[in-house]
């Protein structure tokens, strides 16, 4: 008979190393998205091109991370185009891991291992984040 005090039996607790290698893939893609978007653009959905505001539907849909066409010059973009981050071959949960592991001071292995990106992606998109938050 199971019971909670039975200790015959080895609970399957996943290995530290296991949730590592999931916790990218078990952050809130959304809340993340919106969280680094909202900085970079200051909370304010703005076309890239002319800065006309965006507004109603169309602001969702750029905090969601989706195109939008400008109201006033008819360009189209989304909340990453015109930011550093819209060349990126990171994902918006990978980039947030990797301000989280410098937070942390965690060394590029583990980072590595973190994010699921190899070591020299690590310490160049460190790189990258390191000089544009000196400006
Ligand atoms: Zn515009």
């Amino acid at each position: 008979m199971n019971s909670i005090n039975d200790t015959t039996k080895a609970p399957h607790l996943p290995t530290p190393a296991q949730a590592v290698a999931v916790v990218a893939g078990l952050l809130d893609t959304g809340a993340v998205r919106r969280w680094l978007f909202g900085h970079i653009h200051s909370e304010r959905a703005a076309c890239p091109y002319c800065g006309c505001t965006v507004e109603g539907k169309a602001a969702v849909t750029f905090w969601n991370g989706g195109r939008v066409a400008c109201k006033g010059c008819q360009h189209y973009f989304t909340a990453s185009t015109a930011t550093p981050f819209s060349k990126s071959k990171l994902t918006d949960e990978q980039t947030f891991l990797l301000l989280v592991s410098m937070a942390l001071k965690l060394d590029t292995r583990t980072t590595a291992a973190l994010i699921g990106i190899n070591t020299s992606s690590v310490r160049e998109n460190r790189a990258k984040i390191e000089a544009l938050l000196q400006n």
